[in-house]
């Protein structure tokens, strides 16, 4: 017998109808006509004319022969590179149509991303972290966990080792009775697999017949389920052994028009005639009883029903609660009684990305049921909201059976990759494994409760986030005030090759336009996320520009994820009682606590983040070197190896050794002052990395002896670590190579955080370093960045407190990254109990980076910095992005000392683990 792994085939189906794009880009006409023209005036030298014409967008937006005057809308991304440069002549704004998509709970984000997965079967991947809320109510209040070290599964989503998404519907008995020959005599057991943990819930009661088909066929194709209502399915002639009939009472006699011998025949509410008769007629089916999900379980247990469909509505509201609390509070009563093992739970309502299937399986549903995101993808709309059952108003397009079917499927393989994704970082080697594992899961009341005790609740809790605001109307752009080339200067582009004559004006054009928008009464229109708003990125540019905060027109401090650091603050003293000016404070930390190895300090509480060549330019890097000699502190070379051209900047520079081990040779080993194991990082939390092929070019391949233009894996998790004690070889290999180095160990942060700390610190390392879940530079599946593993907020007061009460708190160094966006967050993560915090986005900020997310498209960031080519590479000058980065770090310590002053404190090594003088600002928490 020849064994297959189960795999769902996928192929591209484009949408039917048009889906609105989700920039529009406005041009003043006249203002460029001028602007081209002045250029033309303006410019000297040869390839004048290709100059003034060459176009900002690497996208080809502007790529007709008229360029601006008839921009291609579809093909714009939102990088905004070309309203940087020209914010007077070019506007992005988001396509006030996108907003009427989906309703008040499936957000246009997330149809965006379900018609991304219909389309190409494929795993959403974006760059630049997460960008969304902290928190929320419903699955945004759950994280799933990850396996730091030790981990069964390695890689499934890539097929080396198989995870299997299968699981058992039906009844089973609790025990089984044998008799002398071995054979059943009691009760057996009835159930049958399917190999996804999801099937397809019962279409709109409007529904045509070829969305019907469409559900069956897609259901066979994956090996699930559909249940269509019993009348559909003698009306249409449906039948197979994925069709689940749903009969309601008073149907008694059609049941027995069915052409097939159906696996599951559904009851649509509790009727005890009803029941007995589909058991009689079917014997060898497993019958679920739909109810709603807020009804109690046990009567119907005790009258013999043991496969229950748990509903609730299209918003996942079950009566008072949310779909997940009373799935919670299900499964804990069925595992109370000791009877859990012989039911299965199915449950429906609200489950419309991918990462709510784990969690809805986490609660303790057996299979998970779709509805609402099957329909976005066959293209349907919603008329208003699309919440309760009977009143939901949604209409179908026209399409053919094989194009809807196809859809499905993708959809369903871009679910089950991301569950395998989820699995895996977890350590699982099988969905069914998952089922109630509450304990792998963190829920975000509880967190907060844990790590913000003590910390008073100052104000009530802030408005929910939700439709509302992105409902608004979109408000009218504003220009920017007209910026001659000729009145700006352009003393590069008299010489030089064509190509450096145009890289020189965009380059000059960007640093205008990076210099000038956060001084604008207003925004750009496109810019900013929730934890990054635009403020945050116009204050970014501003303090690499000016060394300092800016006036109270931008928000620098915080930004509106409603929860962690945007809800923590600070209780300062009154004015009277701050620190004089005079008084000197003190913001140097030591990397080095223990009373053995190079003491090594710091000037400032914060130093560079690993960022790989590869995934951003030498550029990048040596900017970043250099700023950090500037500094006496540190930057990192991350895990693509170590370039010559860094060599000068040696002893400020940290070398990674990760588990692809790309470029790691003992004379980088050597010479890096910090050597950084990187076990997992917080962007993709228990997953490896991956550089895409576009981005091994042959320099970046010869770095990471690799063949160029091949994709490269860095495998999760080292394989050659499954103990604290083969943790400790490693470094004792690389004391060996290097005695003087500082071990420092990168890790993610899962709900046993604080016991991996304590791990690294028995394994000889100086720092932990913990990596938060939000934060991260490089591309990651977007299920990894919000979904798996805490937020660096709850991550640090856990591991600073079992360090306190281990009693190694002073041997052991805590640096935390990942959603470290301003001095304000760099104070808090030191209040909360890190010594000090590690920078990554923050600095691309600065190198005028704008969280567009692309960077893993095409040619790479359009800015040069997320990019090995070598055009864009050469928008960022070293010289130039190092002193953007060194004002920042002027800016960060003028207010971090600010901030040390208000609170009396005269050293930043007195604020570690000060939560006394942090106030939260409402949110979810509750006390306890
Ligand atoms: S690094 Fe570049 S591509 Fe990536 S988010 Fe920033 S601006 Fe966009």
């Amino acid at each position: 017998m020849v064994f297959h792994r189960f795999h769902i085939d996928t192929q591209e189906a484009p949408e039917r109808y048009p889906h609105p794009s989700r920039f529009r880009v406005r041009v003043k006409k006249l203002r460029l006509l001028f602007m081209v023209a002045e250029e033309l005036l303006h410019l000297r030298g040869p390839g004048r004319v290709q100059v003034a014409l060459s176009r900002p967008c690497v996208y080809g937006v502007f790529g007709r022969p008229v360029g601006g005057l008839a921009p291609i809308h579809e093909k714009c991304v939102g990088c905004l590179r070309c309203t940087t440069q020209y914010p007077h002549v070019v506007q992005i704004v988001p396509n006030p149509q996108r907003q009427n998509l989906g309703d008040a709970y499936l957000n246009p984000d997330w149809v965006d991303t379900i018609m991304l997965e219909a389309r190409t079967g494929r795993v959403p991947v974006r760059g630049a972290g997460y960008r969304g809320p902290f928190g929320g109510q419903g699955w945004d209040g759950m994280w799933t966990d990850m396996s730091e070290i030790v981990r069964p599964t390695r890689d499934g989503i890539h097929g080396r080792e198989y995870i299997s998404t299968l699981v058992d519907i039906g009844e089973k008995p609790a025990f089984l009775n044998l008799d002398a020959g071995g054979q059943i005599t009691g009760p057996k057991p009835k159930t049958f697999s399917m190999e996804v943990p999801f099937f397809y819930d019962l279409p709109p009661a409007n529904a045509p017949r070829r969305v019907l088909q469409t559900l069956v066929e897609a259901a066979a194709r994956v090996d699930s389920l559909a249940f269509v209502p019993l009348s559909q399915v003698l009306r249409y002639g449906l039948a197979g052994p994925q069709v689940v009939p749903v009969v309601s009472p008073g149907q008694e006699t059609s049941l027995q028009r069915l052409t097939f011998t159906p696996r599951l025949v559904e009851l649509s509410s509790w009727d005890a005639g009803l029941f007995a008769h589909v058991q009689k007629l079917f014997p060898q089916a497993v019958v679920p009883v739909r109810l709603p999900a807020a009804q109690d379980l046990w009567p119907l247990f005790t009258q013999g029903v043991r496969v229950f469909h748990l509903e609730a509505n299209y918003h996942g509201q079950a009566g008072e609660s949310f779909l997940g609390e009373r799935l919670r509070a299900v499964h804990d009563a069925l595992v109370r009684k000791g009877v859990r093992e012989e039911v299965t739970l199915l449950g429906s309502g609200g489950i419309v990305q991918a990462e709510h299937v784990p969690k809805a399986i986490i609660c303790g549903l057996d299979a998970v049921g779709l509805d609402t995101a099957l329909w976005v993808a066959l293209q349907a709309r919603f008329y208003g909201q699309c919440r309760e059952r009977s009143q939901a108003q949604v209409r179908f397009p026209r399409f053919p059976v094989p194009w809807g079917v196809q859809r499905l499927t993708n959809l369903a393989a871009a679910w089950r990759d991301q569950l395998l994704e989820v699995l895996g970082a977890m350590g699982l080697r099988e969905v069914r494994r998952l089922r109630g594992e509450v304990g792998r899961c963190m829920f975000q009341a509880e967190a907060e409760r844990e790590a913000f005790a003590g910390i008073p609740v100052v104000e009530p809790p802030a408005p929910a986030r939700d439709g509302e605001a992105r409902k608004q109307l979109p408000q009218p752009v504003q220009w920017a005030p007209v910026v001659w080339v000729r009145r700006a200067g352009h003393p590069s582009l008299t010489g030089g090759t064509l190509e450096e004559r145009i890289v020189a004006k965009h380059r000059h054009a960007l640093h205008r336009g990076f210099a000038l928008w956060p001084q604008l009464p207003f925004r750009p229109p496109a810019l900013g996320d929730a934890r990054w708003t635009a403020d945050l990125i116009l204050s970014g540019w501003y303090q690499a520009q000016h060394g300092c905060p800016p006036e109270e027109h931008l928000e620098y401090r915080v930004g509106r994820s409603g929860g962690g650091f945007d809800l923590l603050d600070f209780a300062f003293l009154p004015p009277d009682q701050w620190l004089p000016e005079d008084v000197p404070i003190d913001t140097s930390i030591p990397l080095n606590r223990r009373p053995y190895d190079p003491q090594i300090v710091i000037p400032i509480p914060w130093y560079g983040a690993g960022m790989s060549f590869g995934s951003v330019s030498e550029q990048v890097m040596l900017a970043r070197a250099m700023v950090a000699k500037a500094w006496n502190t540190f930057t990192s070379t991350g895990e693509g190896g170590y370039p010559d051209a860094l060599i000068p900047y040696a002893r400020h520079v940290n070398t990674q050794v990760a588990t692809g081990m790309f470029g790691v040779r003992e004379e980088t080993i050597a010479r890096a002052p910090i050597v950084e194991f990187k076990y997992a990082q917080g962007a993709k939390p228990g997953l490896g990395g991956h550089l895409l092929g576009d981005k091994a070019t042959v320099a970046v391949a010869k770095m990471r002896e690799s063949v160029p233009w091949v994709s490269l894996f860095s495998p999760f998790p080292f394989h050659s670590v499954y103990s604290v004690e083969d943790h400790k070889k490693h470094v004792d290999w690389i004391k060996a190579i290097n005695p003087e180095a500082l071990i420092s160990v990168k890790v993610s942060t899962p709900t046993d955080v604080d016991m991996v700390a304590v791990g690294s610190y028995y394994a000889g390392a100086h720092i932990v370093h913990l990596d938060g879940s939000y934060g991260g530079t490089g591309a990651a599946p977007e299920i990894a960045k919000k979904n798996i593993a805490l937020p660096i907020e709850l991550a640090i007061p856990k591991v600073h407190r079992f360090l306190l009460a281990e009693g190694i708190r002073d041997q052991l160094v805590i640096m935390a990254s990942g959603g470290i966006r301003t001095a304000y967050d760099i104070a808090k993560a030191i209040a909360l109990g890190a010594d000090g915090c590690i920078l990554g986005t923050a600095e691309l900020i600065a190198l005028g980076c704008t969280r567009c997310s692309n960077c893993e498209r095409g040619r790479g960031c359009p800015f040069g910095l997320t990019t090995t080519d070598p055009e864009l590479s050469l928008l960022v000058d070293p010289e130039w992005g190092a002193q953007r980065l060194s004002n920042l770090y002027e800016s960060y310590r003028k207010q971090l000392v600010q901030i040390l002053r208000r609170l009396g404190l005269k050293s930043v090594r007195e604020l570690r683990g000060r939560t006394d003088l942090l106030v939260y600002k409402g949110g979810h928490r509750r006390e306890a």
